[in-house]
């Protein structure tokens, strides 16, 4: 008597586990891609993660994905990848040949959407960064690995900003909080990869005209989903990509890894995430 084979799940590992919206996205491309499977949040303390990323697949994953406060932990029990290593961070496990995988998918999250929202956008000399914590670094990986010749890295700290500048090279270039007006006119691309901006926080201060009539303007924060940075760039009609499309766009490579079929980012799945954000 043979039985039916168990669906393949993955999970989401955190401590707490904070409201996520990965289970909406992954039950969503389970269920319209026809897919028996599951994705659940596991809240794993920081003193059961080695136990529990070891009994991953004896638990009945097929991998997982990380956040916060173990995502930095996970490369030193996973095998992980050049993403992963650069940007001193993992997001997203999976099993090939036996070994536990790891990978950073902020990178194509952030690089895929800016393809996807404004195309030719890397069509640029100079790029500015706002921001030196663990985003930026996904950011500053991508840029690089595009082509990106120059990338000012501006962060309210400016050592924060020369750590990132001596680890990804002389490319980039860090400066203090108080240059960013004189970044601003040379600036074709400007991502705001700092938490200013999100709900509860202070806004984003930084005169938008001073931006080129061409520049693209970046946001990570995705809470509002229109930020006040994106919304001054918008009023002056210049191409944005923001934090949701991110989102959504760093979830494919894990669904993939996964599941076996790479899913696409619709307009109904960003309604259905943007519909759970906004508590519509
Ligand atoms: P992080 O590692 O904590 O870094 C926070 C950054 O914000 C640092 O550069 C910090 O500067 C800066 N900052 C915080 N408060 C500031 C203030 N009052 N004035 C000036 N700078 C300030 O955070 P993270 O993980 O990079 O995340 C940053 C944002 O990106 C969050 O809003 C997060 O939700 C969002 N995010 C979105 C996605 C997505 O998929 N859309 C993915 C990752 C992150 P200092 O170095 O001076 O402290």
């Amino acid at each position: 008597m043979t039985s039916a084979p168990k669906p393949r799940a993955a999970c989401l590992i955190g401590w707490p586990a904070a409201h996520s919206r990965s289970p909406l996205i992954h039950h969503f491309w389970l269920r319209t891609l026809g897919i028996a499977g599951g994705y659940v949040i596991e809240a794993v303390p920081p003193d059961e993660l080695q136990d529990f990323v070891f009994r991953l697949a004896l638990r009945g994953f097929v991998g997982a994905n990380v956040t916060i406060p173990h995502k930095e932990r996970v490369l030193g029990l996973s095998k992980p990848d050049a993403r992963a290593r650069a940007v001193g961070a993992a997001n997203t496990l999976w099993f090939a040949d036996g070994e536990l995988n790891a990978t950073n998918t902020d990178v194509e999250g952030f690089i895929n959407n800016l393809d996807a929202s404004a195309p030719g956008w890397d069509k640029i000399d100079e790029a500015l960064v706002l921001g030196a914590g663990g985003s930026a670094r996904a950011v500053l990986f991508g840029l690089l690995e595009r082509g990106i010749d120059r990338v000012h890295l501006v962060n309210r700290t400016r050592e924060r900003a020369q750590a990132l500048a001596d680890a990804f090279g002389d490319k980039v270039h860090p400066a203090a909080w108080s240059d960013l007006g004189d970044r601003l006119p040379r600036a074709k691309l400007l991502v705001n990869t700092t938490s200013l901006g999100m709900r509860g926080q202070p806004p984003l201060e930084l005169d938008i005209a001073r931006l080129p009539a061409d520049a693209v303007v970046a946001d990570l924060v995705y809470v509002p989903l229109v930020t006040p940075l994106l919304a001054a760039a918008k009023a002056r009609g210049l191409k944005t990509a923001d934090g949701l499309g991110m989102l959504l766009h760093q979830a494919v490579r894990g669904f993939e890894l996964w599941f076996g079929q790479r899913p696409q980012v619709t307009g109904e799945l960003r309604e259905l995430v943007e519909a759970d954000l906004t508590g519509a």
